[in-house]
């Protein structure tokens, strides 16, 4: 069977077929760091790390890339209203952005590119289109010629032509057709620039992730990803940019979420229900909104509301529960019993169900369906009169191993996932950097007392379980 992956690109699903066997090259469109991350940003960070871990689980080796914008108007706008200056601003909100995607069990990407750190790369990647004849400079701004690259509009099924209607050029752009889109732009006196062979100026927002995805994955990835409303503009324009360029397929295949709805209401600005994860984690429990966020298929709609939360905090709290009372049964079972063989079968089973859900697209609504289906099951077998350590253990480890597919530990509040301690640890890093001692202590301390003991070398910061 193996692993079938909805394409938007085909609109269907197909079998998952890696460039090169065993290794996953997959990039992520990751976050402007202007601000805190809303709900919204954390849907796409928890729903790909899933499609990560999974892609582990199956022995893959996942090169994940996601990227950060840091430097566009949201960031120079911001810059300006904090009396601050661009590159602390982002500085600031990468830090927060790991801390806040930390705590939800997200691993860290092997690649974290940002626009600033890779500048060279795009402007020669906007030169070369320019020479190959699919962008031009217009005043001082470098545009994409979108009717050079014929099958424009593949990705969001749209025509050229239907798109052209209702494009109009803005006061001030000085394109040759509505439909074309920026590349580079010239910046006003004061603001943040770099020189480029078409004066001073910085980068369009599209650009950046042809260009950094070509660097850091190659000319054709296996799987490029985001959220729903990046379709388009987006992705098409990094489409556009990139098989112009390289005249190659960009990617085999694109990945979005949907969208996220907040007590039924779509999230605005204007009706001030934009809720940042930063405020969230202070009341939930990081793992309960992990669990919400993936108890919906990632390509549905997700409606986050307090009363759904608190329902997932209960379905969470029934398997950790049972997973307990496992845990307690093990003082008192006999070494085997008649049923054994019939148990250790079916907790298989359930795993056989789960991987296959897993495969059918990431449908982790249903996977987790087998996860109640298997903690029922654990308390129905709780019930016999004699239990084997033998099948407590196939249940307890089966529940354990597909819930960390997830992303869910289920084996006591104390035990912390790798990725949480590695985010703890960074804290404890920036709380040294801004000489909050006092924190970096508390965070050394909390940590060996849930049994993680730190090591500080020269060469950072280890860590081993005690
Ligand atoms: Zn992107």
């Amino acid at each position: 069977m193996g692993i079938q992956i909805y394409n938007t690109l085909t609109r269907q699903k197909e079998a998952f077929k890696p460039i090169e066997e065993g290794k996953v090259r997959m990039y992520v469109c990751g976050p402007t760091v202007y601000n805190y991350i809303h709900i919204g940003n954390a849907r796409p960070a928890i729903v790909f790390d899933t499609v990560r871990k999974y892609f582990q689980y199956q022995n893959y080796d996942v090169h994940y890339v996601l990227n950060f914008t840091d430097v566009d108007d949201k960031l120079i706008k911001a810059a300006n209203e904090l009396g601050s200056e661009v590159p602390e601003i982002a500085e600031r909100f990468i830090e927060a952005y790991k801390e806040d995607v930390g705590a939800f069990g997200v691993e860290e990407a092997v690649d974290h590119p940002r626009v600033t750190e890779n500048m060279s790369e795009i402007i020669e990647f906007i030169n070369t289109l320019v020479e190959k004849g699919h962008a031009y400079e217009s005043g001082g701004d470098v545009y994409f010629r979108t009717r050079s690259f014929d099958s424009y509009g593949k990705l969001s099924q749209q025509s050229i032509d239907e798109l052209r209607t209702g494009a109009r050029i803005e006061v001030g752009e000085k394109k040759e057709d509505p439909l074309d889109f920026t590349l580079w732009k010239t910046t006003k006196d004061g603001e943040i620039a770099w020189e480029s062979p078409w004066g001073e100026g910085r980068p369009g927002w599209h650009i950046e992730c042809s260009a950094m995805a070509k660097k850091y994955l190659g000319d054709t990835i296996d799987i490029h990803a985001g959220g729903q409303d990046l379709t388009f503009p987006h992705h098409e324009n990094e489409i556009a940019q990139s098989e112009a360029l390289n005249e190659k397929q960009f990617a085999n295949y694109w990945m979005h979420n949907g969208y996220i709805k907040i007590e039924n209401e779509k999230m605005s600005k204007s009706l001030g229900n934009f809720v940042l994860v930063h405020d969230i984690i202070k009341h939930h429990d990081p793992q309960v909104i992990r669990f919400f966020m993936l108890s919906v298929h990632y390509r549905h709609p997700i409606n986050f509301s307090e009363a759904l939360l608190e329902g997932a905090k209960n379905s969470l709290d029934r398997i950790k529960n049972a997973y307990e009372n496992l845990e307690h049964r093990k003082q008192s079972t006999t070494n085997q019993t008649e049923d054994d063989e019939q148990w250790i079968q079916k907790v298989e089973a359930y795993k056989n169900t789960f991987i296959e859900e897993m495969d059918d697209d990431f449908n982790t609504a249903n996977a987790i369906s087998v996860l109640f289906d298997l903690t029922k099951d654990a308390n129905v077998y709780l019930q016999s009169p004699h239990t084997s350590e033998h099948v407590i253990s196939s249940f307890q480890q089966t529940l354990s191993e597909l819930a960390e597919v997830l992303g869910i530990r289920v084996a006591g509040e104390d035990e912390l996932l790798d990725e949480e301690i590695d985010a703890l640890i960074q804290e404890r890093i920036d709380a040294r950097k801004n000489r909050n001692f006092q924190r970096a202590d508390e965070i050394r301390d909390d940590l060996k007392e849930r049994g993680i003991i730190l090591e500080d070398t020269p060469q950072g910061t280890r860590w081993k379980r005690g």
